[in-house]
């Protein structure tokens, strides 16, 4: 961009000159620096003319940013993000349409209004705020909004996840863990592996993660996936595994299917558990060749049995009979495993 003297056209004499000015902005006295130029030849002062260099904008973003206001570019990034027009989230907030377009422009909004503003930038909020508001969005907007929530669950999700992994995982590495920190990467790719092609059941899928712990335990002295694992009534299962399992589901990461297993003699009618099918391709890089080959043989171990019958192996194992049901089984009874 070619810049002259606003009076007398010249340019080539301009010098920029930065300093700093105090600009009010709502009784707050508002420091900000300023660029602008000085002509040589007829001595006119001039900002050039950006926004950006407006020390008024400037003064603004700064009064925002100290009193924690929301600035122009979030308000429209969020209601572009749902899309909404400015008519529809202005009617969603009992605003004037014409008060919103301002603070997307850059007026400073009041302070009750940026509070409703950040109300709405929880998605659970917004939510509840487009359900207590009928008739102000069509059917179609609402579905489209709730579309956007559900992609943006991701990290959310994380946040369960390091929640569930902080609670049940913070453990030292111990006779209990196998003396191995929880890794989430190996317990994560050993659900896959065992879980890939047809799926596992939710008993079978926490006997197989045992009995391949504490195998690399018993040849190694240490666990796989540094899990725990707890004495539950169908048999040894990795400690908090329901809500950890239930990450993985809602993240993607398996699938969960209702599962019908045939009665035995006494219960003629059966009962329904769960099924996990892994929807990721697990990574064996990240383990040893010990640690792989001891995932395999636990997998072609116990091929072909029901949840039933490897229950009833594990039943037996006397980490499993000398453990108190809720409590953690120690890895010092690996080196009785029966493999
Ligand atoms: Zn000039």
């Amino acid at each position: 961009m070619k810049i002259s003297c606003p009076t007398c056209d010249e340019t080539k004499m301009l010098k920029m000159i930065k300093s700093t000015k105090e600009i009010s902005v709502r009784n707050d006295k508002i420091t900000v620096e300023v660029e602008y130029y000085q002509c040589i030849a007829c001595g006119e002062e001039f900002l050039v003319p950006q926004p950006e260099n407006d020390p008024f904008v400037k003064a603004y973003r700064k009064y925002r940013q100290k009193h924690m206001l929301l600035q122009p570019e979030e308000i429209k990034a969020f209601r572009r993000k749902y899309k909404l027009t400015q008519g529809e989230l202005a009617d969603l907030l009992g605003l004037g349409g014409a008060t919103l377009s301002r603070y997307e422009t850059g007026k400073i909004q009041d302070e009750s209004h940026d509070t409703l503003l950040r109300l709405v930038l929880n998605p659970e909020n917004l939510q509840g705020l487009i359900t207590a508001s009928p008739g102000i969005l069509s059917e179609e907007k609402k579905l489209k909004i709730l579309n956007v929530m559900k992609e943006s669950e991701e990290p959310r999700i994380d946040m369960l996840e390091r929640f569930v992994i902080r609670n049940f995982s913070d453990y030292p590495a111990d006779e209990l863990s196998g003396f191995k920190r929880f890794d989430r990467d190996k317990f994560l790719n050993a659900i896959l592996y065992f879980c890939s092609g047809d799926g596992e059941s939710k008993t079978k899928l926490n006997k197989l993660l045992f009995y391949a712990d504490f195998q690399h335990f018993k040849e190694y002295t240490n666990s796989i996936t540094g899990a725990q694992y707890a004495r539950v009534p169908f048999g040894p299962a990795p400690n908090g595994y329901d809500l950890y399992y239930s990450i993985l589901v809602q993240r993607g990461s398996i699938r969960a299917e209702e599962v019908e297993y045939p009665g035995f003699a006494s219960h003629k009618t059966g009962f329904t558990g769960e099924k996990y099918v892994a929807r990721e391709v697990p990574d064996l890089n990240i383990f040893s060749p010990g640690e792989l080959r001891i995932l395999a043989t636990v997998k072609e171990r116990f091929k072909g049995f029901s949840a039933k019958e490897i229950s009833g192996c594990s039943h037996l194992e006397k980490g499993y009979t000398e453990t108190s049901t809720g409590k953690i089984i120690s890895y010092a009874y690996a080196k009785y495993l029966k493999l």
